[in-house]
């Protein structure tokens, strides 16, 4: 069953038009990686899509309601769960008050996050600001889970991190796959990890969708040309 679809969208940062037609649909328990060089507008789409930034033009659809005709706050109440570019945690707030401040009822909670993410367990009376980077990511996964969403948002989440701890927290998305059946669409530069998880992928240049498809037709000659590995 579908549960996102984001159909020829545009958006723009005042003046500067950063999307101009933009689709892609994700399907319950699916995984979409969202794939482009840098600056073609994948964090751009995952903002327009959180709606915080206007669609300009086309439709966004999740769980059978139409985005733009929704208050914002209804928006986030539906179930997107962003993990932003840059995790931003309350660096001044304790692990627990990071997650526990998130929390809405549902499958996920503290114990469950702690279970996925057993370092954090072993720091929930530390402030977020002394965490590592890695166990900020952890934090930032963990904050968006306790909301219960229906759709799991991840933009870079693996970024300038240790090769151990990006293990970890590709270990963390495909459990999340494979035990819950978490929808997520995921943006990240590693080709090979993403091969692993998503079932399809979309392909971004310059704010326009250039391809779509199965992640198992994405052959060296569309990523030669588009993200240029
Ligand atoms: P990256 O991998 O570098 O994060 P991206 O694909 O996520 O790249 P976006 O951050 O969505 O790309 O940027 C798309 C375009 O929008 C770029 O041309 C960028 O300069 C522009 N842009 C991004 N943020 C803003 C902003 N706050 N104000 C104006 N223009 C912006």
């Amino acid at each position: 069953m579908m549960l996102l679809s984001v159909e020829n969208v545009a958006a723009s940062y005042g003046a500067s038009q950063a999307l101009f037609d933009v689709s892609f649909q994700i399907d319950e328990g699916q995984v979409l990686a969202l794939m482009g060089r840098n600056g073609m507008g994948k964090t751009t789409t995952v903002k327009t899509i959180c709606r915080l930034l206007p669609v300009t033009s086309g439709k966004i659809q999740f769980a059978g309601q139409d985005l733009a005709r929704l208050p914002a706050h209804k928006a986030a109440q539906l179930g997107l769960g962003l993990v932003p570019e840059g995790r931003r945690c309350f660096t001044n707030l304790t692990v627990t008050e990071n997650l526990t401040a998130a929390a809405r009822p549902g499958h996920w909670d503290q114990g469950k996050v702690n279970a996925l993410f057993p370092r954090l367990a072993e720091r929930c009376d530390q402030s977020a600001g002394s965490l590592s980077g890695g166990e900020q990511q952890m934090l930032a996964i963990g904050r968006a889970l306790m909301t219960n969403p229906r759709l799991l948002i991840l933009d870079e989440a693996t970024e300038g991190l240790a090769p151990l701890v990006r293990q970890e927290i590709w270990a963390a998305i495909a459990s999340l796959k494979q035990e819950t059946g978490m929808a997520i669409l995921v943006i990240d530069k590693s080709l090979k990890e993403l091969r692993q998880i998503a079932d399809n992928a979309a392909i971004i240049q310059r704010g326009e969708t250039v391809w779509s498809g199965s992640i198992n037709d994405l052959n060296t000659d569309i990523t030669h040309r588009y993200i240029g590995v």
